[in-house]
């Protein structure tokens, strides 16, 4: 049972700031307990209206959180939703590097349900292009890792069916050394999307690409996916060499707060 005379006055004298009520098995029960804190139906809280309170998702339940806001005039109201701009990495081979994807995610811890932020403006500088996102650190404690906010935001537009963005196109770089073999393999997967990588280099060597059908060869075969390696990874991967980044450069996800140390510590080969 909550004693809600010690958690109304723990709220009280952290007036202004959230506070973590108690944790519930179910929504029902701590959306419930949320609203009596509202309403001041719940004694402790009295008068109605001195004290906010939610419910909010937890790792073992439902956790309600109130603020006392009683004679407190100049108090932000607590957003659902926060719009963050977050470095997207990629997947691991990072194609493209990094580059700042806007999103919408809770305005609440996924762990606990406490308030995230505030938001900071952070720069940084990558591949020599000066870059903006946006840094927090949540007062209850878990860190937010940038990979986990990408997936957080995803799934929200999945459950809004908001259609997912088709993949990266594929099309050789401008003055390239691989520009003509991929120009080829994208117009080769136009008629055949699922075609192989190993395939696709047998081709490009009876047409005379043999160092393009080297390279595929020898990244299908350290290709985790080894011999299913598909002709669009391919592709990607020699785009990727012609934009002069090393496909070996492991991208840290670093956690937020933590990406500076993150880039710092990536030796050379960004140029
Ligand atoms: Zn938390």
């Amino acid at each position: 049972m909550t004693n809600h005379n010690v958690a109304a006055e723990k709220a009280r004298q952290a007036a202004g700031a959230w506070t973590m009520i108690s944790v519930y098995r179910g929504f029902q029960s701590g959306d419930s307990v949320a609203r009596g804190i509202r309403a001041g139906r719940i004694v402790a809280y009295r008068p109605a209206g001195a004290f906010e309170a939610y419910a909010a998702m937890h790792d073992d339940g439902t956790a309600v959180w109130a603020r006392c806001v009683d004679g407190i005039l100049d108090i932000s109201s607590m957003p659902q939703t926060l719009t963050v701009r977050v470095p997207d990495y990629g997947t691991p081979r990072g194609y493209g590097g990094v580059r700042i994807t806007t999103v919408e995610i809770s305005s609440k811890c996924q762990r606990c349900g406490g308030p995230r932020g505030p938001l900071t403006v952070h720069h940084f500088v990558k591949d020599d292009t000066r870059l903006v996102c946006d840094r927090w650190v949540n007062a209850c404690g878990h860190p937010d890792e940038y990979s986990v906010v990408l997936t957080e935001a995803q799934r929200r537009m999945d459950l809004a069916g908001v259609p997912r963005p088709k993949g990266p196109e594929i099309k050789g770089v401008e003055g390239g050394q691989f520009t003509v073999p991929v120009d080829f393999i994208a117009l080769a997967l136009k008629t055949k999307p699922w075609m192989r990588a190993r395939a696709v280099a047998k081709l490009l060597e009876d047409l005379g690409h043999v160092q393009a059908a080297e390279v595929i060869c020898t990244f299908a075969e350290s290709n985790v996916t080894g011999y299913q390696t598909s002709a669009k990874a391919a592709a990607l991967y020699l785009i990727e060499r012609d934009m002069g980044r090393p496909a070996s450069e492991a991208w840290a996800d670093g956690q937020i707060g933590y990406e500076a140390d993150v880039i710092a510590e990536t030796p050379g080969g960004e140029k």
